[in-house]
């Protein structure tokens, strides 16, 4: 019964598709997976999976992005999976099951979900990776995310801003150090955490080189300090075990790379334990990502020093955008084809620009902008 069933659906699909196909015209895109065209993508249902909820941006990012969808016409199935990778497999196959026409997939670890991918593509199902590359397999269609390297780059160069080795314009400070400096990066599965450790690494490299900057704990290869799933607990306790190791008998930490707000918060709670943060022993320089409203406030307090702005509601419409002209048929705008190989191909992608966000700047960058209002960093 069920096997006849599937018969005759696979049946009427066959020829659904050669009817699309004796139809298509010559001068219409017709996408190699069988997006129908404009028609069938009516009320589509799209599965949209983000990995967590217990950072902000990731909240803003599934809200903007549903949103747009739905404005559109769309049916939208948005998932959280705190960080768990069994339940995010579930939420995508649940979600190929419930017949989703279009997968945006935020990943907890990139290289997981290369099963789940190939029953999408089986399925002719469009994938998207949002902000984090799907890794190690063929069947993901396009990327929308930040020019990642310059994230990292701009991470370092706030850095070196705070020490008064370089200035917000870009020219030279007047500061000569050495200083002590310590670098974190994000999760070892998020490909994203490479490409800002290799943009951070790179500027902040011939300071290291000329002895400017000094990495006391000698720790700067990037497995020994990524920071699994980006965990602000684990970036407390490795900040808390580098005091411990490398900063004994009054030598002070001038300067910490952190890839993440979550993880700076971390930072500067185990800085805190350690008496830093009062007018004898001020913080080190601090930087950070994403622009959470808690990191800015510490920013506006002079706690944190910097992040980097990413307007993830620009990152969630131009990530509709793509889905939109994938479910019509289309081929959407990509501004970048070489940079992102996710091991089995490039991953055609759309590149947004990343912002230094600094005290001096945060009413221009963030309120506006209408990122924030001005009462919500009161
Ligand atoms: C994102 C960052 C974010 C980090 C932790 C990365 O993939 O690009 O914006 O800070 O994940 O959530």
């Amino acid at each position: 019964m069920r096997f006849t069933k599937m018969a005759t659906m696979a049946m009427g699909l066959f020829m659904a598709l050669s009817v699309t196909a004796a139809c298509g015209s010559s001068t219409k895109t017709v996408d190699k997976k069988g997006a129908a065209g404009a028609d069938s993508a009516k009320g589509a249902l799209v599965g949209v999976t983000m990995p967590t909820k217990s950072s902000e941006r990731w909240i803003h990012d599934g809200q903007n992005v549903k949103a747009s969808l739905e404005k559109l016409g769309y049916k939208v199935d948005l998932q959280y999976a705190e960080n768990d990778i069994p339940t995010q497999v579930n939420q995508i196959e649940n979600q190929i099951t419930r017949g989703a026409k279009l997968l945006i997939v935020a990943s907890i670890d990139g290289t997981s979900l290369t099963t789940q991918l190939q029953e999408a593509a089986d399925k002719h199902i469009p994938v998207i990776a949002y902000d984090r590359l799907l890794t190690k397999s063929p069947n993901v269609d396009y990327y929308a995310t930040f020019d990642n390297y310059k994230v990292g780059v701009l991470q370092a160069t706030s850095l070196l801003v705070g020490l008064g080795l370089k200035k917000e314009d870009g020219s030279d400070g007047t500061a000569k150090g050495p200083f002590n400096i310590e670098v974190f990066a994000g999760s070892p599965d998020d490909n994203n955490a490479t490409f800002f450790y290799n943009g951070a690494m790179a500027t902040l490299k011939p300071y290291i080189d000329k002895g400017t900057l000094v990495v006391k704990s000698k720790e700067t290869d990037f497995k020994t300090v990524a920071i699994l799933r980006w965990d602000p607990a684990t970036a407390q306790k490795r900040m808390e075990d580098l005091i411990t190791k490398a900063y004994g008998g009054g030598t002070k930490v001038q300067g910490v790379l952190s890839p993440y707000d979550g993880l700076s918060i971390g930072i500067l709670s185990a800085l805190k334990s350690a008496g830093y943060g009062t007018s004898g022993q001020p913080y080190p320089v601090v930087t950070g990502q994403d622009a959470e409203l808690a990191s800015v406030k510490s920013i506006m307090k002079g706690e944190q020093y910097s992040t980097i702005y990413k307007d993830t509601r620009q990152l969630a419409a131009v990530t509709v955008k793509m889905a939109d002209t994938v479910l019509k048929g289309g081929k959407p705008e990509v501004n970048n084809t070489k940079d992102y190989n996710n091991g089995d191909k490039v991953v055609p992608s759309m590149l947004l620009q990343p912002v230094t966000v600094y005290k001096t700047n945060v009413q221009k960058t963030l309120i506006d902008t209408g990122y924030y209002t001005a009462q919500q960093l009161q």
